[in-house]
C-alpha cells in the first residue's frame, strides 16, 4: 500500500504523459509556451506501462488517470490505454483532455479500454475562447464532446476554471448547457499553479461565488459530505436531480485530508502533491535497472513523507517551481 505518516492511502494514480500542449490557457501557460521536456527526459510507454503495473500490483493503486499537458498529444497514448486494460489488475481508467482530437480518437480510446473523460472547457462564447486559450478551436472541444458522449465515454465530466472579468458571468449558461447535453459540470477554484506566477488570492472566483451565481437560476441541494469520500468535488443535485454540478474548492475548503492521490510527471517523478516542492525520482531508479520490488519500495518512501496538505493556507506559501501543465492536472 501507499500510506502516509497521517493514515492516508493513495488508490488513485494521475499521470502525466506529455508536459506540452495546443491550447495556452492564461491561467496556465504564457502565451509563447514553455521550455518543453527533451525527448530523452520523457519516460517511453514501456517505462509508464511498468509503472502502472508495479502501481496496480504491488501499491494498491486502483484508479488511473492520464493528463498533462495535453495527453491526447501523446503518440502511444491507445497503445498505453490497452496495456494498461490488459494487466491482471485493470484499473479503472479515466482521461483529462481539452477535448481537441477527440473527436477522432474517441471511440479507438474506448476500444482499448478507457472508461471517462473529463474535457475542459470554460466558456460556451468563442470570442472568449479564444481570450482564455489565445487558440480559436473553441468548435473542436464541443465536437470532441459530443465524439466522447457518443462513444459512451460517460458520464463526461466538463472541468470550468471561472476568471474574473472573463467569464465569470457564465457558470449558469455553463450548467444549464451541461444539464442540456447531459455532461457533468465541476467547477475548479483558480490555483497557484500557472507558470507566470499571476494567481491572486483577492479578486479570485471562489466556491462561494460560483454558488451564489448558480442560485440565481437553480435549486441546489446537497448531496452530502459522507459521499465526498476522497472526491475533491463537492457536488450538488440540480434542481431536485437527477443532474449533478461539483466544485472542487482546492483553495477555499481544500480536501488534504481525504487526499488519496499520488502523481506521475512526464519525466518519471512522482509528485505526493501538486503543490509538493518536492520530488522523488523514479526514472533514475527505472534505467538503473532497479527491480518492481526496489521501484516500489522507492515510491512508499515518497508516500511516506507526504505533508498533511498544500499550505495554501499559510502565509510562507511558496508556488511549486513546476506550473501545472509539467506536474499533471
Ligand atoms: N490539457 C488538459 C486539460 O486542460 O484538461 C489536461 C491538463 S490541465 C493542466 C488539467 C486541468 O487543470 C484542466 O481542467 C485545467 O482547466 C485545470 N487547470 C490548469 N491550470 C489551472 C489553475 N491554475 N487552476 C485551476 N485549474 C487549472
Ligand atoms: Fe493546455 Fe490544459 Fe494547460 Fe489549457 S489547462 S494550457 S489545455 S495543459
Amino acid at each position: 500500500m501507499l500510506i502516509d505518516t497521517y493514515g492516508r492511502v493513495a488508490t488513485d494514480l494521475r499521470v502525466s504523459l506529455t508536459d506540452r500542449c495546443n491550447l495556452r490557457c492564461t491561467y496556465c501557460m504564457p502565451e509563447e509556451g514553455l521550455q518543453w521536456l527533451a525527448k530523452p527526459d520523457l519516460l517511453t510507454d514501456d517505462e509508464i506501462v511498468r509503472l502502472i503495473r508495479i502501481a496496480v500490483t504491488d501499491l494498491g493503486i486502483e484508479e488511473v488517470r492520464f493528463t498533462g499537458g495535453e495527453p491526447l498529444l501523446r503518440p502511444g497514448l491507445v497503445g498505453i490505454v490497452e496495456r494498461v486494460a490488459a494487466l491482471e489488475k485493470r484499473p479503472r481508467m479515466s482521461l483529462t483532455t481539452n477535448g481537441i482530437g477527440l473527436e477522432r480518437t474517441a471511440v479507438a480510446l474506448r476500444d482499448a479500454g478507457l472508461d471517462r473523460v473529463n474535457v475542459s472547457l470554460d466558456t460556451l462564447r468563442p470570442d472568449v475562447f479564444q481570450t482564455l486559450t489565445r487558440r480559436k478551436r473553441h468548435e473542436d472541444v464541443l465536437r470532441g464532446l459530443a465524439a466522447a458522449r457518443a462513444a459512451g465515454l460517460t458520464p463526461v465530466k466538463v472541468n470550468s476554471v471561472l476568471m474574473p472579468g472573463l467569464n465569470d458571468d457564465e457558470a449558469p449558461d455553463l450548467l444549464a448547457w451541461a444539464v442540456e447535453n447531459d455532461y457533468e459540470l465541476r467547477f475548479i477554484e483558480q490555483m497557484p499553479l500557472d507558470a507566470q506566477h499571476g494567481w491572486k488570492r483577492e479578486g479570485m472566483i471562489t466556491a462561494g461565488d460560483i454558488l451564489a451565481s448558480l442560485r440565481t437560476r437553480f435549486e441546489l441541494t446537497p448531496e452530502g459530505q459522507e459521499e465526498r469520500g476522497s472526491a475533491p468535488a463537492e457536488r450538488w443535485l440540480v434542481d431536485g436531480g437527477p443532474h449533478r454540478v461539483g466544485v472542487i474548492a482546492s483553495v477555499t475548503r481544500p480536501f488534504c485530508r481525504a487526499c488519496d492521490r499520488t502523481r506521475l510527471t512526464a519525466d518519471g517523478q512522482v509528485r505526493t502533491c501538486l503543490f509538493a516542492t518536492e520530488e522523488t525520482d523514479l526514472r533514475a531508479a527505472l534505467r538503473s535497472d532497479a527491480g518492481d520490488e526496489e521501484v516500489a519500495r522507492i515510491w512508499k518512501l515518497a508516500m511516506w513523507g507526504k505533508k498533511a496538505g498544500s499550505g495554501l493556507d499559510d502565509p510562507s506559501f511558496l508556488q511549486p517551481e513546476r506550473p501545472m501543465s509539467a506536474i499533471g492536472g
